[in-house]
């Protein structure tokens, strides 16, 4: 009675590979929202689970070689370290922009050439930098003094990359208060690295996390070709231009667009750095991973708020909330949902995301994509824990919905996973995977 009615056109016969279907997004979340039988099952498939479409990493990676061609991306893994988001793009010959230990352990024991990595913190702890040294991962960044002299003692022959201090004003998710050298200190660090007789090849930014502003890729470009000038007067051979993350994934035309981003700093390099001799990296995270993960959430309680507050607990937080009580005869409605702010959604806290709700499947019927023509009310949309900051949000508006029914929410595979815990018990939600590009069977079957 339980069994998955999902027709799984497997992938790959590599035992140590997850199931890969190849139907599209919209035909997993059916498959398996409509072979639940919440009265028979054990199972609990009635979890929230993630749908993690390979297909659209392998078109994002596309995309990237069509628009930035002199540029090699260097995954950053903090974004997602989803182990077949990972395989995928090792069989694609990206490279790993790594943030600790444990990343980096993590890509070796996959295979990775440590050439392919870069050691991308600027404040490092000293038996990282000494395991680096072990595995021979060359490339790492520094911005301060001390990283300096601790990367001395701990590998004096690491080859390094000055991360500079850009304008992030325009971006979600600033860096540069806690990152970067200004350009009135980096001409200090780069003697005080002469005189340690330390190895520095190049130049790194971030201009921040979604950045919205393509002109802050130039500025940054600007900035690193004074560092480059600064470190030839020094005699230093730079040869390495790290342009960081901060990519948008986004196609739609009035946002900030990938290719909008790639239309002015492709042709800010090739003016700033004509030399083929200068090697071009970048650190994308979000962009390959956001657009590829989408999270079906089953709604397994709801309170209807007019009611309680009428009736109840007048003095509940709610009340203040002026979106449930602004004179609206609707009853406004609080959906808890079995994930949350602890889990795959503490990208709402860490990395000030708005998500948005859509119906998955209500009263039964499946309804992705579409557009139900019932009035819709205010709502809350709660995670599972009993803690109150486990919101998603207080902004909801979606039809009368029932425990039971199903939403689900897009583009959510940047800084979700990664960040997620198991506070108050609950698991994290399970990743099934798909294809939407039969290519990426091929590329995985030949890594
Ligand atoms: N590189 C570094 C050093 C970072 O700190 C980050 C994100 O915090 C990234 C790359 C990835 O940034 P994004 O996901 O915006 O591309």
């Amino acid at each position: 009675k339980c069994e998955s009615t999902q027709k799984d056109v497997l992938s790959t016969n590599k035992n140590d590979l997850p199931r890969i279907s190849m139907l599209s997004v919209e035909e997993v979340l059916k498959s398996h929202v409509l072979s639940l039988d919440i009265d028979n099952c054990e199972a609990e498939n009635d979890n929230a689970f993630i749908v993690a479409d390979l297909g659209e990493i392998y078109r994002q990676h596309l995309r990237w070689q069509t628009h930035l061609p002199r540029i090699k991306p260097f995954y950053a893994v903090k974004c997602n370290a989803d182990p077949m988001l990972l395989k995928l793009l090792i069989a694609l010959g990206t490279g790993f922009d790594c943030a600790s230990k444990t990343e980096i352990q993590t890509l070796l024991n996959m295979g990775v050439d440590p050439s392919n990595i870069i050691y991308a913190n600027p404040c490092k702890q000293g038996s990282f930098i000494r395991f680096a040294a072990e595995h021979d991962v060359k490339m790492m960044t520094f911005d301060n003094v001390e990283e300096l002299h601790k990367i001395k003692r701990f590998f004096p022959n690491a080859q390094l990359v000055i991360r500079i201090l850009t304008d992030d004003s325009k971006a979600v998710v600033k860096l540069s208060a806690k990152f970067g050298a200004s350009l009135d200190n980096t001409g200090f660090l780069l003697q005080t690295a002469r005189e340690l007789g330390l190895s520095v090849i190049g130049v790194s930014f971030h201009v921040g996390s979604g950045c919205y502003d393509e002109n802050a890729y130039v500025d940054a470009i600007n900035r690193a070709r004074f560092v480059f000038d600064q470190a030839t007067e020094l005699g230093f051979n730079f040869h390495l231009l790290d342009v960081g993350g901060g990519f948008s994934f986004s196609r739609k035309n009035n946002d900030v667009t990938f290719e909008k981003i790639a239309s002015v700093l492709g042709p800010a390099i090739d003016k700033c750095f004509p030399s083929d001799n200068i090697h071009v990296i970048a650190e994308p995270g979000r962009y390959y991973a956001a657009p590829a993960f989408t999270i079906a959430t089953h709604i397994i309680a709801r309170r209807i708020v007019r009611r309680d507050l009428d009736e109840h607990i007048p003095n509940m937080d709610v009340i203040q909330d002026e979106t449930l009580v602004a004179g609206d005869d609707h009853p406004s409605f609080m959906y808890y949902i079995n994930d949350g702010l602890y889990g795959t959604f503490n990208c709402i806290l860490f990395d000030h995301q708005i998500v948005t709700p859509k119906v998955l499947m209500k009263e039964g019927k499946f309804l992705f994509g579409e557009t139900l023509d019932e009035p819709e009310y205010n709502c809350f949309i709660w995670g599972p824990t009993c803690d109150s900051i486990d919101c998603i949000t207080k902004n909801g508006s979606l039809p009368e919905l029932l425990p039971g029914d199903w939403l689900y929410f897009e583009e959510m595979g940047a800084y979700t996973i990664s960040a997620s815990t198991k506070f108050n018990g609950f698991r994290k939600s399970k990743i099934i995977y798909t294809t939407t590009d039969p290519h990426v069977l091929t590329i995985l079957d030949d890594a």
